[in-house]
């Protein structure tokens, strides 16, 4: 497999505070990837810069040919406003928007997929209820059936299955194993490390900087989950050592090291 997305020493800062740190390594095309680490290990802000929603302060990201339309991308929930009153059948056609003429018309296909995409998720007839009215499970479901309808070559997931009920995360687990057998690229933000283990063959484990990133069982070793837990505690306490890249590189980083 060639490599599909090259980090090269990326740093992503907000206001000049660092959150995720000199990350180096690929993903490869096809590859099916977990980002574990901590709360705040910056899994999201990685995320959100490699869709391209925030630029590297320092690094770079090599995307190779691809383009902003090669991306689904679906953010961590608490992101999403579902109070936007909109149905479940436009949330859908949102994903589609790509492939909307230049006056945002969708086509007869569009429709027809749509409904398609509805019953894969199994929420045919859910057309015309309110995105309000759903449930985390349903809502989560329409969600996936937009990514479905988007036809994306890489697939963004941040956190899926937080607070979804088992049988959805099943479903929709199922559907991420899916696009992976079908050659897509899926990087997905996990917290249940048993999941992670059990369908998940490549995993990125960060705790800001990079504890691992290879192969699942290696990187998920309990060594390397102790030392991301204790860098994650030791950056807690010392936030003000949080430096951005400049003074990172006149020494800063040695305060941060982590305890062996
Ligand atoms: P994770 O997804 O691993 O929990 P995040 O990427 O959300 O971590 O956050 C990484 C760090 O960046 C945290 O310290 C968080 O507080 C900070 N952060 C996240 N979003 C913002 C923001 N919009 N502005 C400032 N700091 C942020
Ligand atoms: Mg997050």
């Amino acid at each position: 497999m060639s490599d599909l997305i090259r980090l090269d020493n990326l740093t992503v800062t907000y206001e000049r505070h660092p959150a995720v740190h000199h990350i180096s390594g690929a993903f490869r095309t096809g590859s099916l990837t977990a980002i574990a680490g901590p709360n705040g290990a910056g899994k999201s802000t990685l995320l959100k810069a490699i869709v391209g929603e925030l630029r590297p302060a320092g690094g770079s990201i090599d995307r190779g040919a691809l383009t902003r339309n090669d991306f689904g991308y679906l953010p961590q929930a608490a992101d999403i406003n579902r109070r936007f009153p909109i149905s479940v059948a436009d949330t859908i056609m949102l994903g589609a928007w790509k492939n909307a003429g230049a006056f945002g018309r969708f086509s007869r296909q569009d429709a027809e997929r749509a409904r398609d995409a509805l019953s894969v998720v199994g929420l045919s007839g859910f057309e015309n209820r309110h995105i309000g009215s759903l449930s985390a499970g349903q809502f989560q479901r329409v969600l996936f059936a937009r990514l479905l309808l988007q036809d994306a070559r890489v697939i963004l997931l941040d956190e899926p299955f937080t607070a979804i009920d088992q049988r959805t995360t099943r479903d929709l687990l199922d559907l991420v194993l899916r696009w992976n057998n079908e050659g897509r690229t899926v990087i997905a933000v996990l917290h249940d490390f048993d999941q992670v283990r059990a369908h998940f063959p490549e995993t990125m484990l960060i705790a800001r900087e990079l504890v691992g990133w290879g192969d699942t069982q290696d990187v998920m070793s309990p060594a390397n989950l102790i030392r991301a837990r204790a860098m994650a505690e030791r950056w807690d306490e010392e936030a003000e050592a949080c430096l951005p890249d400049d003074e990172l590189a006149e020494g800063g980083l040695a305060k941060r090291e982590p305890a062996e």
